[in-house]
C-alpha cells in the first residue's frame, strides 16, 4: 500500500512546518487529492489512522484527516472537447484516440492543517 508511505511523507512535512510554528499537536490535516492522482482516499484514511495510533504525542485524540477530491478533467488537443477521463491516458470520447491533455485531477497536496 503506497498510500502508507505517501501519508508518512505528508505527515513528516506537516510536522516539520508545525514545529517551526510552535505547534505541538495536530488536530486536522486537509488534503486535496485528484481522482487520478494514484492515491485512494480510503487507503489514505487508513494510513492516517495507523500513523495517528503510532504517534500519540503528535496527534490529538480526535485528530482527523479531511480529503477534498479534485475532479479529473481533460481537454482534447484535436477537437477541444473537455471531458472527465477515467484514467491518466485520456481517450477523447469524440475522437476515440488518447489525445487528452490533463487539466486537473492529478493534484496531491496539503491544503491546510490545524493544531495547537
Ligand atoms: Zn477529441
Amino acid at each position: 500500500m503506497h498510500e502508507m508511505s505517501l501519508m508518512g511523507d505528508i505527515i513528516q512535512l506537516v510536522q516539520e512546518d508545525a514545529e517551526a510554528k510552535g505547534i505541538k499537536r495536530l488536530e486536522k490535516i486537509e488534503l486535496l487529492v485528484g481522482e487520478i492522482a494514484n492515491a485512494m482516499p480510503d487507503a489514505l484514511r487508513m494510513a492516517f489512522a495507523i500513523i495517528r495510533e503510532q504517534n500519540p504525542q503528535l496527534f490529538s485524540e480526535t485528530a482527523e484527516l479531511v480529503i477534498h477530491l479534485e475532479e479529473a478533467k481533460a481537454e482534447c488537443v484535436l477537437c477541444g472537447h473537455v471531458y472527465r477521463p477515467e484514467q491518466k491516458i485520456a481517450l477523447c470520447p469524440q475522437c476515440n484516440i488518447p489525445s487528452g491533455r490533463m487539466l486537473s485531477g492529478e493534484t496531491f497536496q496539503v491544503l491546510s492543517y490545524e493544531g495547537e
